[in-house]
């Protein structure tokens, strides 16, 4: 590799000198320096200064068979000799896109059957909106176009999926939302319900804010509901298991369709393929990317229920919407060699019966107890730990999110990468994390916690 002709100094003044990065401070960035990471295998990542680090998020929660498959590496370049790449536009396609397809349609609810294909969750989340309200004027029903999100949602960052998304920093930016988007509470029991309430009632109160969202709009004027299953970016926030059923209620009554944004928890991060199957929700799009191809390659995929796709095909014409890359033939090539691995690993079935069950149990016990530690939720291999000044009155740390950065610190100190989002520290390991991993994790979260203890107190 190229890179290896330059020192790590080399490589930091350049990456200062050119390189604006996604989420960043810029001038914090490049007074701190940024950390370059060269190498990984398995469930751990290697920097540039040679440290070992257990990768507690599977890169940005998408590497979810783990670092060091050759046999992606292989599909890949098999595919790059063979046909590195042709558009699927002009009624042409290439094999793997269609054979992914199948592949999908295979392994999502019954009721989905179809693929709309891009690089990012963020295009795919355009791509959805987009249907959903090309859908209603099909339907002759044109002024049926609001969507209803909720704060702090993150369904990506072009313009329409930062207007979906429900995070107001990124509102602060937008100049300019896609209009139509109305945005309710989440259902985060820890953080907003109300002194006595019940987990249960607090996820029916949620979920009737969405009720309350479409009768204020009028249900004629209602596209859709989009929602993750489980809010990931947004800190890991796990609705109780009144808040499903009862949003399936409410978008039956409205003939309001409902959009899962499933690029998180999708493709076996919920112990099923996806979290609509692990959570019984029947949903009329699906968007997925991330686990797809466990990171190898971008792509993402809009799965598209029945109904919809019926409408388009059907009434449709040609819809004018498509990338470049929509269906690129290395990345599904990848994308269908990686979904082989998950099936032959019994990568899924580990999580929904033994490591995420375990990874619940073993932070609850590792480090529930912890002064600094609210709160620990988890949900197939995907965790949360609250972190407060105090347990009983559940105060925060001032300001929002500074304690958490120092315990992100102190992890990738001790060896593990885990993130900060707000009060709250995430954990989003890859697939193939076995006990072991996750008590070796578990230790180094403790060691975080205290040594951030002893700085903040
Ligand atoms: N939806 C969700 C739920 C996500 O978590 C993300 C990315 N973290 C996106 C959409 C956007 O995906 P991308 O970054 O690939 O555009």
């Amino acid at each position: 590799m190229t890179y290896q002709n330059y020192s790590q100094e080399q490589l930091r003044a350049i990456d200062n000198a050119h390189h604006l990065h996604p989420f960043t401070d810029h001038k914090d960035l490049r007074e701190a320096g940024t950390r370059v990471v060269v190498r990984a295998d398995g469930p751990f990542v290697y920097d540039s200064d040679g440290n070992e680090i257990l990768d507690g998020m599977a890169g940005l929660w998408c590497v979810n068979a783990g670092y060091g498959r050759d046999e992606l590496v292989e599909v890949a370049a098999e595919q790059m000799r063979e046909l590195p790449y042709y558009n699927s536009f002009f009624r042409c396609t290439t094999p793997t896109p269609s054979l992914l397809a199948q592949k999908l349609a295979q392994i999502a609810p019954d009721h989905i059957n179809q693929v709309f294909y891009g690089s990012s969750g963020s295009e795919a989340n355009d791509t959805a909106l987009r249907l959903v309200r090309h859908y209603w004027a099909l339907e002759g029903r044109p002024e049926k176009n609001i969507v209803i999100s909720r704060k702090w949602a993150y369904h990506g960052s072009t313009i329409a999926a930062t207007s979906l998304g429900g995070m107001e920093a990124m509102h602060e930016q937008l100049y300019g939302a896609v209009p139509n988007i109305r945005h309710v509470m989440c259902p985060y029991f820890y953080g907003d319900a109300k002194a006595g309430e019940s987990e249960h009632d607090f996820g029916l109160r949620a979920a009737r804010a969405v009720e309350d969202a479409i009768l204020e709009a009028g249900a004629d004027n209602v596209a859709a509901f989009i929602g993750e299953p489980v809010q990931g970016a947004g800190g890991v926030k796990i609705a109780p298991a009144s808040y499903w059923p009862e949003i399936q209620r409410i978008c039956r009554k409205y003939d309001v369709l409902l959009m899962l944004d499933e690029v998180i928890t999708g493709y076996g991060r919920s112990g099923e393929w996806f979290a609509a199957q692990s959570m019984d929700i029947k949903p009329d799009t699906i968007t997925t990317a991330k686990g797809l191809t466990s990171g190898y390659q971008p792509l993402s995929a809009l799965l598209v229920g029945d109904r919809i796709a019926e409408t388009l095909v059907e009434k449709g014409g040609e819809f004018y919407h498509g990338y470049t890359y929509s269906g690129h033939p290395v990345a599904c090539a990848v994308a269908l060699k990686n979904l082989e691995i998950m099936e032959r690993e019994g990568l899924i079935e580990r999580v929904r019966d033994d490591t995420g069950p375990y990874l619940g149990e073993a932070l609850r016990q590792g480090v529930g107890d912890h002064p600094l530690v609210g709160e620990v939720r988890s949900f197939g291999l995907l965790a949360a730990i609250e972190i407060v000044r105090d347990k009983q009155s559940r105060e925060r740390f001032e300001p929002v999110g500074s304690a958490p950065n120092v315990i992100r610190d102190h992890a990738i100190a001790s060896g593990l990468m885990m993130r900060a989002v707000t009060d709250t520290m995430i954990l989003s390991p890859p697939l193939i994390w076995t006990r072991e991993t996750i008590d070796m994790a578990v230790e180094r979260v403790r060691k975080a916690l205290d040594g951030a203890m002893a700085e903040l107190s």
